[in-house]
């Protein structure tokens, strides 16, 4: 664990050791342990409440106490994990992959050793939504377009320009490329400042939601030629929108897609306790954490333990083998 992380988790004890002294005589001091996320309107921000929510429930017990933090996306988790600033981080399944072998961002850092993962959740789209007026039908007409491919610390972005070259473009000369976060990029576009916007998310989200609930009539695009994409990169597979969370979006029908996994990370310094109640909260609790999101409606334990491409942490492996699931 780094000393920053040590400083931090004496600190929290210290502090909260006096204010919790007579509710946790028996138990001890209470650990806080944050969740990095996404935004607000993203499929992230409340993977992280519900995952906050079940452990909570057993606060007493483990002495944990969990809460989600809105932040720039997988990148930006990535990098708070590894740097100690946060316990938990919700990442692309890409994003854990590029970090933990040394590639795209973390070229120049080197590979991500401590990298750990603990279980994937929804699955999530590269998707993009373009305004039916500015005559985009697939994603070449994206063309000399003002298109948001997301922030720099978003998961989204990286994907943004891999569908962007994949279909011969690139993405610093034939279009005009905006980095803004997704949560903004719903409202330019309901309001004219963009033409279309990149999010690989869980459907259904409230940026989408949103962006389609406007008088600003918008439609989905696909993305079909893929498959160079999916033979270079195994972590990219076939995936859908399902237009039935989207009714006023111009589409009629599924948009065809691919996508990766959301999945939770942290280092290996964080402590088995803290990750094996984590682990076995969310499996024990499996009905009740599946019915906190839309987007989780496919989950099954097992798939659960699958787009896991950086280690898993001894904790949640400790788990996995009492519950017979490895
Ligand atoms: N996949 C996005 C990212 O990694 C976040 C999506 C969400 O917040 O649900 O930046």
């Amino acid at each position: 664990m780094s000393m920053k992380t040590w400083i931090m988790l004496v600190l929290i004890i210290l502090l909260t050791a006096g204010c919790g002294r007579r509710e946790k005589e028996k138990s001890g001091p209470m650990t806080y342990v944050t969740i990095g996320t996404g935004g607000v309107t993203g499929v992230y921000y409340p993977t992280g409440g519900a995952i906050s929510k079940i452990v909570n429930q057993k606060s007493d017990i483990y002495n944990l106490n969990l809460s989600a933090e809105s932040t720039g996306g997988s990148v930006y988790n990535i990098n708070a994990i590894m740097n100690g600033d946060m316990a938990f981080g919700i990442v692309q399944s890409d994003r854990q992959a590029q970090a933990y072998g040394g590639e795209a961002e973390w070229e120049d850092a080197g590979p991500q050793e401590k990298l750990r993962s603990v279980f994937s959740i929804h699955p999530e789209t590269v998707t993009i939504l373009a305004a039916v007026d500015a005559g985009i039908e697939n994603i070449n007409d994206l063309v000399g377009k003002t298109v948001n491919i997301g922030n720099p610390g978003s998961g989204n972005r990286g994907n943004a320009i891999d569908a962007l070259e994949n279909a011969g473009m690139d993405w610093r000369i034939d279009l005009k490329a905006e980095g803004m976060k997704a949560t903004e990029a719903s409202r330019m576009l309901q309001e004219g400042r963009i033409d279309a916007f990149f999010y690989t998310v869980g459907h259904p989200s409230s940026s989408f939601r949103e962006a389609t609930s406007g008088r600003r009539k918008v439609r989905f695009i696909p993305i079909t030629a893929v498959e160079d994409l999916l033979d270079k990169y195994s972590y990219y597979a076939r995936s859908w929108i399902p237009i039935e969370f989207y009714p006023n979006a111009d589409n009629k029908e599924n948009v065809p897609s691919y996508g990766v996994k959301a999945t939770l990370c942290i280092s290996s310094d964080i402590p088995e306790e803290i990750v094996y109640a984590v682990t076995r909260e969310i499996f024990e609790n499996f009905e009740e954490f599946k019915t906190l999101h839309p987007a989780y409606g496919i989950l099954t334990k097992e798939n659960m333990l699958e787009g896991l491409t950086a280690p898993i942490h001894s904790g949640a492996m400790k788990y996995y083998i009492e519950a017979g699931l490895k």
